[in-house]
């Protein structure tokens, strides 16, 4: 797979699996820009990563809820590095709580930063993706969007979300070459599931066929294929990378 001379743009990627997208398509050629809320440290690191593979890196603090900032950052690398052509929306964040204990702030918080993030980028990368007469972008949902969880209906909400968008955005933008496709992660050790009970994860883990957690790898490696030409003749698709859980 290769993706040299490919300017992606990836959220989230200061950790966990936002951070090895990132790694992922710098590894196969691509220039890596990504965004973060606080973790400003890291977020540098990553961007030292991503260099030292021999591709451009930048990083942006940018707060996914945030409309206008979204454009700036999109501007700002079409500016630098000439188009966009694969935009990974990734980040997310997780307020669970049972229904009956849920207050508004959760659910507001939960479903802006994980489905209004989308349509800002998605917006945002639009236009540059037009110029260029074409474009990829992978939406990170989850498993809990296609089947709903307990005590992540908030989240669930969100996730499931992300999937309608994405196939309205699809056939919105197929005629211009724009694909734009979902991941739907099972179970993913990363600092979000380190949260998680021995007793839900050893849940977790009888209901997955394949019985482990994955690796952000896991996940990278579809994305990665997504944002290739490999996958030119897919587009409003959602791949399940849950280890056969929601099968
Ligand atoms: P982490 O908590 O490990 O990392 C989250 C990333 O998102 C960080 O880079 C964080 O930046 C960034 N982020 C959070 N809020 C914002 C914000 N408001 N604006 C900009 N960036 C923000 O999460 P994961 O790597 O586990 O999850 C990544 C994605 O995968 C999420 O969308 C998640 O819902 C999804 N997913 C994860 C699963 C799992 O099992 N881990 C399963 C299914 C889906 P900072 O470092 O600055 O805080």
């Amino acid at each position: 797979m290769n993706l040299k001379e490919k300017n992606c743009l990836v959220t989230g990627g200061s950790r966990g699996i936002g951070k090895s997208i990132a790694l992922t398509l710098a590894q196969l050629g691509a220039n890596v820009a990504i965004t973060y809320a606080r973790s400003v440290e890291a977020a540098a690191e990553v961007v030292s990563e991503i260099e030292a593979k021999g591709v451009k890196g930048m990083s942006f603090q940018a707060d996914a809820i945030d409309f206008a900032r979204a454009e700036e950052v999109i501007n700002e690398i079409v500016k630098e590095w000439g188009t966009l052509d694969v935009l990974v929306n990734n980040a997310g964040i997780t307020k669970d709580n049972l229904i009956l204990r849920m207050d508004e702030q959760a659910w507001d918080d939960v479903i802006t930063t994980n489905l209004k993030s989308i349509f800002n980028y998605s917006k945002a990368a639009t236009k540059p993706m037009m110029r260029a007469r074409g474009g990829s972008v992978i939406n990170i949902s989850s498993v809990v969007g296609i089947s709903g969880n307990a005590g992540q209906s908030n989240y669930a909400a969100s996730k499931a979300g992300i999937i309608g968008f994405t196939k309205s955005f699809a056939k919105e933008l197929a005629s211009r070459n724009i694909r734009a496709n979902v991941v739907a992660p099972g179970y993913i050790l990363t600092e979000m599931t380190e949260k998680l009970s021995e007793k839900v994860l050893d849940t977790i883990k009888k209901e997955t066929p394949l019985g482990r957690a994955g690796d952000p790898e896991e996940i990278s490696n579809v994305v990665a294929f997504l944002a290739s030409d490999l996958s030119s003749y897919i587009t409003g698709e959602v791949v399940r990378v849950d280890g056969g859980m929601a099968m």
